[in-house]
């Protein structure tokens, strides 16, 4: 019923039209590209098409309909920019391609087909219609405000462990954990922020010290909707090895988390912060329900991660724990802690300390943080009704 109301009250059409073309044309590329005036969609064909734009609300959607058109293989829609929180293809009838893209608000299309030899490039500009509402808009809070409202990009605050006095676990040839993490946090911030819907913030960008509350409070001062932060083990037996995801927890989930949770922890001790008096316990965090819902989300994302790191990161048979770690300790960031292998172990020293193991250990945790957003966007898409 809704969707038949939205249909009736704003059909409206723009044809768009070309040279008709014999030849199918292929959806190479599609990018937005945010200007002074608005949103613009750049499509990149590979020869003309016939098209169709309308408009639909409620919730507010573009509809571009390309006859005799496909995607072309490895086709990536493009992350939320601008007024467009989301793009989405599928096939209005067969033989024709259907993209859609999701907006915060309504918009008044323009466009315009561009011949470029045999390929083609069709603009369409999505033009505010209305004036901006004066004063700053409220700042965006959850993801889904932040999808929805299109007003920045999703921050992914990346947390370096250790630094500075304290150089975290030492490995057999004197290599360091803070400097081994802060180059795998600058390489994933490097990934993140070549998705052109997500911008990183390196909460550590050089060789300090930060007590591990501060870290959170600046993640979060950077509104970040996502906080990770990266770490490297050391155990005894030379043999352990492999990843771990660590999410917040007032009780450990086993007796070697809670002894992670207590070496991680001792970041603070080192800088001479009283940890609630109880000689450096610091095992019991009360969890509100703003921050259980959080974990909630910390815990699906710890899951993802395990799943999209997988074939980059060998991760150890149990690759989820809980415990009580200071810095996961944010109320309202969903966050997770990965220890990303054993520099107590050759293997894995090896791996975490070349770059190439820190391009795959970025690109295996990039591709969960993508697929994490876009799960937000496509329940928003259903809950919407679009
Ligand atoms: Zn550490």
């Amino acid at each position: 019923m809704r969707r038949i109301s939205a249909l009736a009250l704003s059909l409206a059409a723009f044809a768009g039209l070309s040279a008709a073309s014999a030849q199918a044309a292929q959806l190479r590329g599609l990018s937005l590209v945010e200007g002074e005036d608005g949103t613009r969609a750049v499509l990149e064909l590979s020869g003309p098409a016939d098209y169709k734009l309308f408009t639909l609300a409620n919730p507010d959607r573009l509809v571009l309909d390309l006859s005799r058109s496909s995607l072309a293989g490895g086709f990536k829609p493009p992350a939320p920019n601008g007024v467009v929180s989301g793009v989405r293809t599928g096939k209005p009838a067969e033989g024709d391609l259907r993209v859609v893209f999701d907006l915060g608000r309504g918009v008044q299309p323009r466009s315009r087909l561009e011949r470029e030899g045999d390929s083609a490039r069709l603009v369409v500009e999505l033009l505010g219609n209305a004036p901006a509402l004066a004063g700053k808009p409220a700042p965006a809070r959850t993801v889904e405000d932040v999808i929805g409202k299109g007003e920045r990009k999703l921050i992914v605050a990346i947390d370096a462990g250790h630094g500075g006095k304290d150089p975290g676990a030492i490995g057999p040839t004197r290599k360091f954990e803070k400097d081994i993490t802060l180059a795998m946090a600058r390489e994933l911030a490097k990934q993140v922020n070549a998705d052109p819907g997500m911008q990183a913030y390196l909460v550590r960008d050089g060789d300090v010290f930060i007590p591990l509350h501060q870290r959170y409070q600046r993640a979060r001062e950077a509104q970040a909707d996502l906080f990770i932060s990266i770490h490297a083990d050391a155990a005894e037996n030379t043999q352990a090895q492999g990843a771990t995801v660590y999410t917040l927890s007032e009780t450990a989930s086993d007796r070697e988390a809670a002894r992670l949770a207590a070496r991680e922890n001792k970041a603070d001790i080192l800088n001479g912060v009283n940890l609630g008096g109880q000689s450096g316990d610091v095992s019991s965090i009360l969890i509100d329900l703003t921050q259980r819902e959080s974990l909630n989300i910390s815990a699906s994302f710890a899951r993802l991660l395990q799943r999209e790191a997988a074939p980059y990161v060998p991760f150890r048979s149990s690759y989820h724990r809980f415990a009580s770690l200071m810095v996961l300790k944010a109320p309202d960031t969903p966050s997770i802690l990965f220890e990303t292998g054993y520099i107590s172990n050759a293997d894995d020293a090896a791996f975490l300390s070349s770059r190439e193991g820190q391009s795959k250990i970025a690109r295996g945790v990039a591709r969960a943080i993508e697929v994490h957003f876009a799960r937000k966007l496509a329940m928003r898409g259903r809950t919407a009704g679009g």
